[in-house]
């Protein structure tokens, strides 16, 4: 929808500049301004999922109760086992979207996710780095890779799709709306695949902490494992129940 409206305002603004032209000659840095400012709000929509550029993507619930859900990328992982345990003994549930690959040889772990009451999204089946740059038909046949490991392992089939690395794009925006999947952003980016400091970590994601917040984490990395028991505590301790992200937004998990 944003994406449209700059399109329009583009096409406008580049019509008005030749039309400019037409009497008196617009300097052709007016014209590479333009088209700059253009490219720019366009790579800052593909990267900034909370924009909602091309399509809406649900990245906070709309409450004003003091809840808020857990959301694990890139799993099932080396740590996602200990992070299955920490969630387990402090009864808090969550949402971890995996990557398909991962699942052949971790079906124990799927199958633990499920029993434990936490539910499993799709975050693509290769989580391939050039995944933005592909076709939509490529995208779409990708997710639905993953899909079918899911299936395989729980007979359930995801609804919940997060973008490998959170990026969209209109070819993405093309896959999502044809497969019927439910784009899932965030609200609070932990950033625990590059802070290395425990306590660091820790303040950053608590300061973000508000009613229908969701957060990012990730089931591959050790300090996230680590950090997980002191996050629960403090995040009980200023008054806030952890419940499900389905939940929180009222959808439904699987088709
Ligand atoms: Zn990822």
């Amino acid at each position: 929808m944003k994406f449209r409206i700059l399109n329009i305002t583009n096409i406008l603004a580049l019509a008005m500049l030749l039309l400019v032209n037409h009497f008196s000659t617009v300097p052709v840095m007016y014209f590479a301004l333009l088209e700059l400012t253009y490219l720019s709000l366009i790579f800052f929509g593909c990267i900034n999922i909370s924009w909602g550029f091309f399509m809406p993507v649900l990245c906070a619930g709309k409450t004003n109760e003091h809840c808020i859900a857990l959301s694990f990328d890139d799993g099932p992982n080396s740590y996602t086992g200990q992070i299955l345990d920490t969630l387990n003994v402090r009864g808090v549930p969550a949402t971890f979207f995996c990557i398909g690959k991962n699942i052949s040889g971790s079906e124990p772990l799927l199958q633990r996710m499920m029993a434990e009451g936490h539910v499993v999204g799709n975050h693509s089946y290769s989580h391939h780095f050039w995944f933005d740059m592909f076709s939509a038909e490529r995208m779409l046949a990708d997710m639905r890779q993953m899909d079918e490991e899911v299936t395989r392992v729980t007979g359930l089939k995801p609804l919940l799709f997060r973008p490998p690395y959170g990026v969209m794009n209109p070819t993405l925006k093309k896959a999502i709306v044809k497969s019927g999947y439910t784009p899932i952003g965030w609200s609070i980016r932990s950033f625990d695949t590059t802070i290395k400091d425990e306590q660091k970590l820790l303040t950053r994601i608590m300061r973000q902490v508000k009613p229908g917040a969701i957060i990012l984490l990730h089931d591959s990395m050790p300090i996230t494992a680590t950090i997980l028991p002191a996050l629960i505590t403090q995040i009980k301790n200023r008054g806030y129940k952890i419940v499900r992200l389905d939940k929180m937004l009222n959808i439904p998990a699987y088709a």
